[in-house]
């Protein structure tokens, strides 16, 4: 058998975290089995589906690289053969119409909740003879349901989960308009698409019971379900907007690197001993459904943090250069021209070492895009006195002469120099930094000028000693 998952979600809004991950287990359980992961757009309720959610959702899958095999199915394209199959049901005795108002139906669950009972659908055009359809009323199709027995799930997470059937009633299967309802929809797409296995959030465990039903009214296999726990917060109440960030693209505007994202999704709910750090290699090669946690995992920026700062200094650095240009353009308000990117390239070993976001990265690695005359922040200026500019002044003679150009000569030359002339290392360096940075932080300064090179480090050096 090969292994086909799924990822269905309803594009409603962003690629939520949850979703996100969710995908990645259906992508990695996939590929652990060499099967196949497809991607089923759920897009069913045309009020609260729109293009833009469908290609936030595309956007954020591709970002994740969690891209499908093959191409997407669109759930609201498959109506007709949704409808043929609720008509097959009521063909071969699984289902009936039902003719009942919803004044009717709304009286009903009055008198339920008046007596205390639960509020359910009571079959009452169950066995009732289609002949008896009153005029002018369209019926919707429901499910014969058996009213006997249990409805079993042996889910890869929760175990072995069962409902006795008389706590389920006669679900709607075709709506009055003709419209599937999402059991129907997602049982027929299920089968036609050959899904094995459903890895999904724990909020369709009680679905899964409705959806073994109709799987068994049509004689089709239900696929394998693992009903993973909810995402919670770091306070243990599930994810919600007051937790800050729930759309996975949200995390990439702040700055994570996709890799690392993936690795932190899949730890969440997901072990494999005390192993944190996980390739993707390794991820299909461990991710076989054991390991998926009953309890449910708690979102921590802290330790996704802890990942992307990893991830950060594994990243290679040119794909890094070209992650943070546009940002570095933005914020410098100038093109990172040829000259710019290969300062910036140059500098991203040690630039990297210190960030834990892209955020970070862009701030830092903006200084090799700025211009001459530069503008100095108010440290810098602060640091750039009288005094300091003649200590500049004088050492920029120094430089001039220096050979070779490199961070650890002009480490070497400053250290001397400035014992020489009785200063100390920082007395010479902060007014350098200060001076070539426009700032009074940055990474290692004789890196950054090495960088430079000569005839720009001795320029930006005289754009301050001959200010007067
Ligand atoms: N469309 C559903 C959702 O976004 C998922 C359905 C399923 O996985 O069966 O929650």
């Amino acid at each position: 058998m090969t292994v086909v998952t799924r990822f269905a979600p309803s594009p409603t809004g962003f690629l939520h975290i949850g979703g996100a991950r969710t995908a990645l287990f259906n992508r990695l359980f996939a590929k652990h089995h060499g099967g196949r992961y497809l991607l089923r757009i759920e897009d069913t309720d045309k009020k609260r589906s729109t293009q833009e959610a469908i290609d936030a959702i595309y956007d954020a899958l591709s970002w994740l690289g969690l891209e499908c095999d093959g191409d997407p199915v669109s759930q609201s394209a498959r109506r007709d053969r949704h409808a043929e199959i609720a008509q097959q049901l009521i063909d071969s005795g699984h289902a009936y119409r039902c003719y009942a108002s919803p004044e009717e139906l709304k009286e009903m669950r009055k008198q339920q909740k008046a007596a205390g009972q639960p509020m359910r659908y009571d079959g009452r055009w169950r066995d009732r003879d289609p002949s008896d359809a009153p005029a002018g009323i369209d019926p919707v199709i429901r499910l014969r349901a058996p009213q006997d027995g249990e409805t079993v799930v042996e889910d890869i997470v929760q175990g072995q989960v069962t409902v006795a059937n008389t706590q389920l009633d006669d679900m709607i299967l075709l709506r009055s308009d003709g419209s599937p309802t999402y059991m129907l929809s997602v049982v027929v797409d299920d089968h036609d698409m050959g899904i094995t296995h459903v890895l999904r959030g724990d909020d369709h465990l009680t679905n899964a019971f409705r959806q073994i039903q109709i799987f068994k009214a049509l004689d089709w296999d239900a696929p394998i379900y693992g009903h993973v726990p909810l995402i919670h917060g770091p306070d243990g109440a599930k994810l919600s907007k007051r937790h800050g960030a729930l759309g996975a693209e949200a995390y990439r505007d702040m700055g994570f690197l996709p890799e690392a994202l993936r690795n932190y999704l899949l730890r969440l709910g997901w072990g494999h001993g005390d192993d944190e750090i996980i390739s993707d290699e390794q991820a299909i090669e461990w991710f076989d459904g054991s390991g998926l946690g009953k309890a449910p995992a708690r979102f921590d920026t802290a330790k996704l943090t802890a990942l992307n700062t990893h991830y950060l200094k594994a990243a290679d650095n040119a794909r890094l250069v070209e992650l943070i240009t546009p940002g570095i353009e933005a914020l410098a308000e100038t093109p990172v021209d040829d000259i710019a990117g290969s300062r910036l390239a140059a500098g991203m070993e040690s630039l990297k070492e210190r960030a834990k976001t892209l955020v970070d990265l862009t701030e830092s690695g903006a200084l090799y895009a700025h211009q001459r005359p530069l503008k100095l922040e108010a440290k810098a200026e602060k640091i750039l006195s009288d005094e300091a500019k003649s200590v500049l002044a004088a050492a920029q003679k120094a430089l001039m002469e220096l050979e070779p150009w490199t961070a650890e000569s002009l480490e070497t030359w400053a250290r001397d120099y400035t014992e020489a002339n009785g200063l100390k290392l920082g007395q010479l360096a902060q007014p350098l930094r200060a001076a070539v940075t426009g700032s009074n932080v940055s990474p290692p300064i004789f890196e950054v000028i090495a960088i430079f090179g000569r005839d720009e480090t001795v320029s930006r050096i005289e754009d301050i000693t001959k200010k007067a």
